[in-house]
């Protein structure tokens, strides 16, 4: 009996597999596909006409994905009567790599957002955001092309852990009684209280897999962002455990900014990473003045959150923003933007952030060559300013083209 209630394998597909701390991937891996609501749908067709075409054409036919499609959100509502069905979880924890168009969460489901519930069901803990510069992309900065970090923001703890209590509360003047009575602190009478965790093994986790892409990609750097001037005991702490994983590790591999001063007079030897830290509010300045000082950073949840958005925007904003929430091994590959209603149905929005998703997600396969492809494909049909509505109203002289035409002016430039 098949382990799932509604869904069917594709038969001639393959599992991802987990070999030596690695994915080892087949060449026709089944990869479930979740279209989403609003746009989703539109979206994610162009997206995969656009993947499909690079596999076929890097690999001359030898690989080909096995899309498994899955429903979650508004969608999957009236198949399943529920936003976040078991069928979709166990796929994606079983087939290890998938891939999501924007999700509304329904009202009154029992849910605060279906997005949190994926990374904390799954164990998403890396929230990862390339943000690099695309030629001719409209961007409020002098030199955007300056521009190309990896920020890896944890995803599971700090205050968006969710432990909060609304002033007034029982449990909110019970937490307050206890710091103030037992632990001497001073809180305000009738204040709402958040707590903010922060543990080494979250910190550490999110660290290593910063190191780690470093390491693979041939990065130069990581800079581990916080605030831990103030915060000494979470933010702080981030940045201390931080630098005791690298030795712990990593020492083969990466070197503190203090050791590349003391010992290697500012020059870091061939192939090795500089592991440093700066304070979130200076990270914010330099990202914009200096932006390439930076290359991987890792970040506590709540400054991530903000710097990932605000380094997009330095590029041209969200429309070409890629995402993804990864683990251990499963990542679930996203558009940053939402469901935008009033366009669904139209093909006039910009595949591009799903599109640039799947970009991530095949280097996350190691099928670089396909990779390649689309970014490369994706920059001539900008440069040639065959652009959607979203691009073509900042750009003169540009031609306006729908979702499927842009993909398709996309495949063509493969
Ligand atoms: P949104 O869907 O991101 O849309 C806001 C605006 O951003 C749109 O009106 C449009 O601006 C622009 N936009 C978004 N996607 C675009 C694209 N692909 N191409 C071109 N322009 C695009 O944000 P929202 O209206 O605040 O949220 C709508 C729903 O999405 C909500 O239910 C929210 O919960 C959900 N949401 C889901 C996710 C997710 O699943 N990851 C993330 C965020 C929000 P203009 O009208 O100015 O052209």
């Amino acid at each position: 009996m098949s382990e799932f209630e509604k869904l069917s394998p594709p038969s001639g597909g393959e599992l991802i597999q987990i070999k030596r701390k690695r994915i080892s991937v087949p060449d026709k891996p089944i990869i479930p596909v979740i279209p989403g609501d609003g746009i989703g749908p539109e979206i994610t067709a162009v997206m995969r006409a656009v993947v499909d075409a690079a596999v076929a054409k890097a690999f001359d036919g030898r690989r080909q994905i096995q899309w498994m499609e899955c429903l979650a959100g508004e969608a999957a509502m009236a198949s399943y009567g529920t936003p976040m069905p078991d069928d979709t979880v166990k796929a994606i924890q079983k087939y290890v790599v998938a891939i999501k168009g924007p999700l509304t969460t329904p009202v009154g489901g029992g849910i605060r957002s279906l997005n949190v519930a994926f990374r904390q069901i799954l164990d998403l803990y890396a929230c990862v955001r390339p943000v690099r510069y695309y030629r001719g992309v409209p961007s409020p900065h002098r030199r955007p092309q300056k521009v190309n970090v990896v920020i890896f923001r944890e995803n599971t703890e700090d205050v968006y852990a969710g432990i909060e209590y609304k002033a007034g509360t029982d449990e909110a003047n019970r937490v307050r009684d206890f710091l103030v009575n037992e632990l001497g602190a001073n809180i305000r009478e009738f204040s709402g209280i958040g707590i903010k965790p922060i543990s080494e093994f979250g910190s550490k986790r999110i660290v290593r897999k910063a190191i780690q892409y470093a390491i693979d990609n041939k990065r130069s750097s990581v800079t581990m962002m916080h605030k831990g001037n103030i915060m000494k005991f979470t933010e702080g702490a981030f940045r201390d455990w931080g630098y005791e994983l690298a030795k712990e590790e990593f020492a083969k591999d990466v070197i503190s900014e203090d050791e590349l001063w003391e010992k290697y007079n500012g020059q870091a030897p061939r192939g090795m990473i500089v592991l440093k830290d700066r304070i979130a509010d200076s990270m914010f300045q330099q990202i914009q003045t200096r932006p390439d000082e930076y290359d991987v950073i890792a970040t506590p949840n709540l400054n991530g959150d903000f710097l990932s958005d605000a380094a997009a925007a330095l590029v041209g904003g969200l429309g070409l923003a890629p995402g993804a929430n990864i683990g251990d091994f499963v990542g679930l590959f996203e558009a940053t933007h939402g469901t935008a209603p009033k366009y669904a149905g139209k093909n006039m929005v910009n595949p591009g952030s799903l599109i640039l998703s799947s970009v991530m997600m095949l280097e996350y396969m190691r099928w670089n060559r396909a990779a390649r492809l689309i970014t490369k494909a994706l920059q001539a049909t900008i440069r040639q300013k065959k652009v959607t509505y979203d691009l073509e109203r900042q750009m003169k002289g540009a031609t306006k083209l729908g979702s499927k035409e842009f993909g398709e002016a996309i495949i063509s430039n493969m």
